[in-house]
């Protein structure tokens, strides 16, 4: 658990993400936080986020979790995050790492289903509960072999458990707002100074505001430009 990676690849001049503060490792926070940062980079993906030992543990989930119990969604690791990158939401300036715009999704606390989270992880086998205002009840991460291209263990999944909480539908669909502002990524990139037409592909379409209300010859006028 180390920031080392999370800082080499960052320029803090440049973007406001946060540096994160050294922490010891025995420090015992009461709550664990989760994080889920919806993040339109060159590609959009769904950052989850478990804190654990001062730092976040993180995935990058290309499609976003799923309720689903019969889906299982692709979650790469990555490097391990600062805890206060969990309240960051805004715009990472273009050329910069992860370039783009993130939006708080979900957040909450987490408790592992595992006495040792640790090995939990070394095994490739994590199961928690998660408390989010989206995400709630039972789930697993679990490693996979080589599925995905990641190599070097990186590749898991991440599944839903069967309980109360597991449905059907599209949870990343039907709920695209922040649930720390109620914004959508084309109103944080606005808000931030950011690429507003690029993040507003990762918006749902119909939430888009030119749809319907721009006229067509426009809407193709825009889009050739
Ligand atoms: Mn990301």
């Amino acid at each position: 658990m180390s920031l080392d990676r999370y800082r080499q690849k960052r320029n803090f001049q440049v973007s406001p993400e946060p540096r994160g503060a050294e922490r010891g490792a025995g420090v015992l926070e009461p709550k664990r936080q989760f994080v889920v940062q919806k993040h339109r980079a060159t590609q959009l993906h769904y950052d989850f986020r478990l804190e654990f030992k001062g730092v976040l543990l993180s995935w990058a989930v290309p499609k976003g979790p799923s309720l689903d119990p019969s889906v299982k969604r692709l979650a790469m690791r990555v490097e391990d995050h600062p805890l206060e990158y969990g309240g960051f939401e805004g715009v990472i300036p273009e050329g910069e790492y992860g370039g783009g715009t993130v939006m708080v999704w979900d957040q909450g606390d987490w408790v592992p289903e595992v006495a040792d989270v640790e090995r939990a992880l070394e095994k490739g086998d994590l199961k928690f509960i998660l408390h989010g205002k989206k995400l709630r009840g039972s789930w697993v991460l679990v490693r996979t072999r080589g599925y995905g291209g990641g190599g070097e263990g990186k590749s898991w999944l991440l599944i839903k458990h069967r309980d109360q909480y597991a449905a059907t539908g599209d949870i990343v669909a039907e709920k695209p707002r922040s649930v720390i502002s109620r914004r959508l990524l084309a109103q944080i990139a606005r808000d931030g100074g950011g690429n507003v037409e690029k993040a507003a592909t990762g918006d749902p379409e119909t939430s888009r505001p030119s749809r319907g209300k721009v006229p067509r010859e426009r809407l193709r006028g825009r889009e050739r430009a």
